[in-house]
């Protein structure tokens, strides 16, 4: 009899979990709380146009994503893009990101300018972050690119999405990241990001229909309520409908959601995942009639803005009709009042930011405007977060649990998240 395993989340772990599991000759079930597949993938009906909740890009190193496509034959939906950045400092847009931008760059003096792209360079190069453990991103920015330019460059940045946590984010964390955007280019002086034709969904559809189509079930609209443990191994469980047997579980959705499933798991187990932190976001989308800037990401460092960055998603994957799609991701952690305010609270704010930018910007220009709110959004990756990663095998018999700090220092992302996918099912799992 084929062994049965339980996925919990039908983001693109627990999908890619599901797609090499059945390969392997599992039978699987994959339960999800919302109606739909797809996790921070996801799409919504933004009045009509099926786009991302929160944006999504590829990079050049996003090899497990590339495979994947391959495997279930939408390769060619992969698109490239000469894109480009900019920083938005104190009322004037910067160019960014490449060697040219920083030599002509006025906000920063010759040295910051060889420090800069001295670290940019090697932080584009470098193997291996390991001896960044036990350092956080901002000592280790200001050391290379001195206290001035830091606080020009990097500061609000940290500021506007980790608020409080912002001193203690890892430094490897972010060189990975920064590393990963670094590398994405067509030449050291052209940035080049992928998308997929009819966006992320594309990729989510595609594995929905290969699970189906290959025996695997998906029950949305199904939260996993109990994980049953029984002697020291889980035996099946609970949800909102019913309950089931199972060989084996692999749990992919946010650690922060496991205290309340996890009830008969040792206490010590249940604080070792209650101690990642997470930020929330609140994610703004508009359709406008005119574009904000030339490029696709914005940094901010303005006293009137708090957000980090604005992503001009048309700018990367064109619209019907010229259409602009805008993104404003506000992070924050839950506690943060903002976090509750409603739709029109950000559109006020918003609003205001885009005509900063783009003056010529009027309240006709605006097609739609909707938010989309997420409460675990980014796990914080802080100080020596190595340690505290637990083992994906738990010590309970036939669990496995992840989520996407499990990657770490790798940030949270598609190709991450498959590339996790593929080692739980082809290594882990006995
Ligand atoms: C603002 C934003 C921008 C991003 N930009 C990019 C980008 O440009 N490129 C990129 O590659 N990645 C990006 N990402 C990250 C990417 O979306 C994630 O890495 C990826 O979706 C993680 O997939 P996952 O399956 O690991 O987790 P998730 O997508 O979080 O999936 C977990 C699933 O578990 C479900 N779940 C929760 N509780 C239960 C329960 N009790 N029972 C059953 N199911 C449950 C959830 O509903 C969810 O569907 C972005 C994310 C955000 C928030």
């Amino acid at each position: 009899m084929k062994k049965e395993i339980a996925i919990l989340g039908a983001g693109p772990m627990g999908l890619a979990c599901a797609f090499y599991a059945i390969k392997k000759g599992y039978k699987v079930t994959i339960f999800e709380a919302a109606p739909f597949a797809g996790g921070m993938a996801a799409h919504f009906d933004f009045n009509g146009l099926s786009i991302e909740k929160y944006y999504h890009f590829m990079c050049k190193s996003d090899f497990d994503t590339f495979q994947l496509l391959d495997e279930l034959k939408i390769s060619k939906k992969l698109k490239w893009r000469n894109t480009s950045m900019g920083y938005y400092i104190d009322g004037d847009l910067y160019k960014w990101g490449d060697p040219f931008s920083l030599l002509f760059f006025k906000k920063f003096n010759f040295l910051s300018k060889i420090r800069y792209g001295i670290n940019a360079f090697l932080t584009g190069k470098r193997k291996n972050f390991d001896s960044l453990e036990g350092i956080s991103a901002e000592e280790w920015l200001k050391k290379w690119i001195g206290e001035e330019a830091y606080a020009l460059t990097w500061e609000k940045i940290m500021h506007y999405k980790f608020y409080e946590y912002a001193p203690k984010i890892s430094a490897s964390w972010i060189a990975t990241r920064m590393k990963r955007v670094a590398n994405s280019r067509k030449s050291i002086f052209q940035e080049e990001l992928g998308y997929l034709e009819g966006g992320s969904k594309t990729l989510i559809d595609a594995m929905v229909i290969w699970i189906k189509k290959n025996g695997g079930e998906i029950k949305l609209a199904e939260a996993v309520t109990k994980i049953e443990i029984f002697q020291g191994t889980a035996k099946g469980l609970l949800t909102s409908e019913k309950s089931y047997d199972f060989d084996q579980i692999i749990s992919t959705i946010p650690t922060p959601y496991l205290k309340d499933i996890l009830k008969e798991a040792p206490t010590d187990m249940i604080i070792e995942y209650s101690q990642i932190e997470n930020i929330g976001v609140v994610c703004v989308i508009y359709k406008l009639r005119k574009s904000l800037s030339p490029h696709f990401w914005l940094n901010i460092n303005d006293s009137r803005f708090e957000i980090p960055g604005i992503i001009e998603f048309s700018n990367l994957r064109k619209m019907d009709n010229d259409e602009k799609i805008i993104y404003l991701p506000f992070y924050m952690p839950l506690s943060n009042p903002k976090f509750q305010k409603d739709k029109d609270f950000f559109f006020r704010e918003t609003f205001a930011y885009l005509k900063i930018i783009n003056p010529d910007i009027s309240e006709e220009d605006i097609l739609d405007f909707s938010i989309n709110k997420l409460k675990y959004a980014q796990p914080i990756c802080d100080v020596d977060f190595k340690k505290r990663i637990p083992e994906i095998k738990t010590r309970i018999n036939n669990l496995y649990i992840a989520d996407t700090c499990f990657y770490y220092p790798e940030d949270r992302g598609i190709s991450e998240s498959t590339k996790l996918a593929k080692e739980i099912v082809q290594n882990i799992i006995k």
